[in-house]
């Protein structure tokens, strides 16, 4: 259970402080209890109305629930038809997921370059890494902050490919006002634990898109149409379906989004406030067009420390029951990817020098500003 009673000044020395944490109150688990007294557990009502509420929520027509934004991110390959020999533009500074998906459908991952401001995919790199087969962008919205999606849009709209935008880490974002999730062909939410609502596990794929809406449905269910019985299968499909118990939890999740975000970035301007004149830590460059949605608490190191001294203090920040992590260990430099596509270190150099000196501190909705001054307290003492 997380400790959610927010006071002051009441924190137990000895206790661990947690990477991040749900935030659950008395009406998921009511919500819960309520699906297993139905006897509904799948394909049933709190599916339809968690779809409904999300969609709603980022302004589009289309909400389809996953068991997984990973599984999401794959259906949106398929609904696509991305596949062997197609090429899919991403970034190397994101959770494996977002290229994973690519390789799922035997297709290969063009990596460029990040911005060095705002940590997202640099826009500027993107056109000269689309060849004739390229299918796909796929822009990631690191850590809330939503990706250049105008001009990741323009892009695709000149050369003719499909966005699958990776909101996993942004759901209530928005960039000039539109939210994160709402952009190109089709967007992705995940709900583990960490993220901004959790389900558990689960994910939400958005669209407007009808046709796009009605492959990941149906393939998400085995490939049965709507109507279809159940053991008719009009395409191939998997079962990436949500549970209704699931579902109750997003739901309740998601009508309280408000005070959910509200609380995160109290938590956020704590820690900004607090290490605001530590000239040693920099940080993720909020762009003015973006209004983040918190999902972790990233700082950097500044560029004179090593690799090295950064992996050394996550190990005694974690040695005092600080919990912490290195976001993002780059795509490229993962051992199946160097062999796979022979990428090596120096190909993404913005990427490695960032992802080199990150620690995610302790990020959760429960922290309160004592111990988030104890975790700076402890940073400081490590630099
Ligand atoms: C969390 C996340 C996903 C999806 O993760 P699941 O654990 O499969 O729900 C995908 N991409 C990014 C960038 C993420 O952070």
């Amino acid at each position: 259970m997380c400790r959610n009673d927010g006071t002051p000044g009441v924190r137990n020395e000895n206790m661990p402080i947690n990477l991040s944490g749900p935030d659950i109150s008395q009406a998921e688990i009511d919500a819960v209890i309520e699906v297993m007294k139905s006897g509904r557990l799948s394909l049933g009502p709190k599916i339809d109305e968690f779809e409904e509420k999300l969609a709603a929520y980022v302004g589009v027509k289309h909400g389809i629930a996953v068991s997984s934004g990973t599984c999401g991110l794959h259906l949106l390959i398929r609904a696509l038809g991305i596949s062997h020999g197609d090429e899919v533009v991403s970034t190397p500074f994101s959770f494996i997921a977002s290229t994973n998906c690519i390789m799922f459908e035997g297709a290969t991952p063009v990596l460029v370059d990040i911005d060095p401001v705002t940590w997202n995919i640099d826009a500027s790199r993107i056109e000269a890494a689309i060849t004739p087969k390229t299918k796909a962008l796929i822009p990631v919205d690191a850590f809330g902050e939503v990706a250049a999606m105008e001009e990741v849009e323009a892009i695709a709209a000149r050369n003719n490919v499909r966005i699958i935008e990776d909101s996993c880490e942004a759901l209530g974002a928005t960039y000039r006002g539109r939210m994160a999730g709402a952009f190109g062909d089709a967007g992705v939410f995940g709900f583990y634990p960490n993220k901004q609502i959790t389900t558990g596990e689960g994910g939400m794929i958005t669209t407007n898109d009808d046709d796009i809406a009605r492959l990941c449905r149906s393939m998400r269910n085995q490939g049965r149409d709507t109507g279809m019985g159940w053991l008719s299968h009009e395409r191939l499909g998997y079962n990436y379906r949500m549970s209704d118990i699931q579902a109750a939890i997003g739901v309740e999740q998601i009508r309280r989004i408000d005070e959910i975000l509200a609380r995160r970035a109290q938590v956020a301007n704590w820690y900004r406030e607090r290490l605001k004149n530590e000239s040693r830590i920099e940080w993720q460059h909020n762009d003015p067009e973006c209004k983040r949605s918190w999902f972790v608490f990233v700082v950097k190191l500044a560029d004179d420390y090593s690799e090295h001294q950064r992996n050394d203090m996550i190990a005694q920040l974690r040695e005092r029951e600080i919990g912490c992590s290195n976001y993002f260990a780059p795509i490229h430099l993962q051992p199946f990817y160097m062999k796979q596509f022979g990428f090596k270190p120096g190909d993404f150099p913005v990427c490695e020098r960032v992802a080199a000196r990150t620690i995610a501190l302790p990020f959760h909705n429960a922290l309160t500003q004592d111990e988030i001054d104890q975790v700076c307290t402890t940073l400081e003492s490590l630099l």
